[in-house]
């Protein structure tokens, strides 16, 4: 069940920017860097979040991400716990995530995650064929993410996330389906799964490579075939697909994501990382070296959210849940109709077919699903 209030809750999310190689499509904040560099980082993170404390907001979910937060040694993930715990009132039962690659834990390490109190994992698989995992340069083989997924179990973690990908180089609709089954067939299988499609960002070794005519892809019809017989698997397996990427297991959706989809406060810490609190949107500066000199004063891009901007964003963010945008909590946030303010893209979008309306939700159409990006710049005042 989404929840409808936010108020006094807050998420924190920690950014680690390190990984063994860089995957050829990925454009996220990440670099290999040796441990001088990771630890001179670590230090400052632990800085950042010490001195940044919020004592009167209860923490209701953190999230370790990245990068590959397990390419640092395993004490620094326990001393960011211990902050978090000493600095912050981290709400009993909170949602504790951890991003994992295989090839960086072992059985030991993930007990280790497990015993400092991360409780959910969220592992990076997105193939089980050996071919497609090399064709993206992931540094792992199948058989090490099925060797990641029984430690994170025998450690006791029973709140797992697997990431999957599809429109991958040379991957067909078998493969793809063949990459669920196994998936599926786990014992027991993932209370998540996050299935993105592969899109080629630009400065990505991906982009460069479609520049010189080297990379196939699936064309787009196929790519958005992969995507629904995705959600039709999926679906026939018991998760409910409940927002446009992400599918989960009766009350196993990823609180932390649902937060920021409903724009609960969160508090970004590390390089890049973004924040949102009190109707201000910042980002910490993407330089590693300015940072490590000085964590706590990097914030850029500082934007306080007029109300206007605050309506587009539980819209179109709100749009990505399956349970779609709730005219009662617009309401209850801005106090008045959203049919009043958006009665032109809502009857639009109906007559085109993209958006489902109620009288007390819109909801994307399965059409919508596809033209998403088309139907959330509508909303945009
Ligand atoms: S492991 Fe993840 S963050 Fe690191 S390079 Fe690959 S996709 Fe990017």
């Amino acid at each position: 069940m989404i929840e409808n209030k936010n108020l006094g809750k807050l998420e924190l999310y920690i950014h680690i920017p390190f990984c063994v190689q860089k995957c050829k499509y990925c454009d996220f904040l990440s670099a290999p860097a040796s441990k001088q560099v990771q630890n001179a980082y670590m230090e400052a993170l632990l800085s950042e979040i010490r001195g940044s404390a919020v004592p009167d907001r209860k923490v209701v979910s953190v999230f370790i991400g990245g990068g590959t937060p397990s390419v640092v040694d395993v004490e620094w993930i326990l001393d960011v716990m211990e902050a978090i715990r000493n600095h912050y009132l981290l709400e009993e039962g909170a949602e504790v995530t951890m991003e994992v690659n295989p090839g960086t834990v072992t059985a030991k390490s993930l007990a280790r995650y497990r015993a400092a109190g991360v409780n959910r994992l969220s592992i990076g698989c997105q193939s089980c064929h050996d071919a497609e995992l090399s064709r993206i340069g992931r540094i792992h083989d199948h058989q090490a993410f099925l060797d990641t997924y029984r430690w994170a179990r025998e450690a006791g973690f029973n709140n797992i996330n697997v990431d999957l990908m599809s429109a991958l180089p040379g991957q067909t609709l078998e493969s793809l389906e063949d990459t669920l089954h196994k998936i599926l067939s786990l014992v027991p299988p993932p209370e998540h799964i996050s299935a993105y499609s592969l899109i080629v960002e630009e400065g990505t070794p991906f982009y460069e490579m479609q520049k010189r005519g080297e990379l196939t892809l699936p064309d787009e019809d196929m790519e958005r075939e992969m995507y629904w017989r995705t959600a039709d698997i999926l679906k026939k397996y018991r998760y409910e697909h409940y927002e446009i990427s992400n599918y989960a297991r009766e009350s196993y959706q990823c609180r932390h994501n649902v937060g920021y989809w409903t724009r609960r406060d969160y508090l970004g810490f590390g390089i890049g990382a973004a924040s949102l609190y009190e109707n201000v949107r910042y980002k910490n500066a993407d330089d590693l070296a300015a940072y490590i000199k000085n964590p706590l004063n990097c914030h850029t891009q500082i934007q306080k959210l007029g109300r206007e901007e605050q309506m587009e964003e539980e819209m179109f963010l709100g749009l990505r849940l399956s349970l779609g945008v709730s005219g009662e909590r617009f309401r209850e946030i801005f106090g008045v109709s959203m049919w009043d303010i958006y009665w032109e893209q809502i009857r639009e979008s109906v007559e085109e077919g993209l958006l489902e309306d109620d009288g007390r939700r819109i909801v994307l159409t399965k059409r919508g699903v596809d033209l998403a990006n088309y139907v959330m710049a509508k909303f945009l005042l």
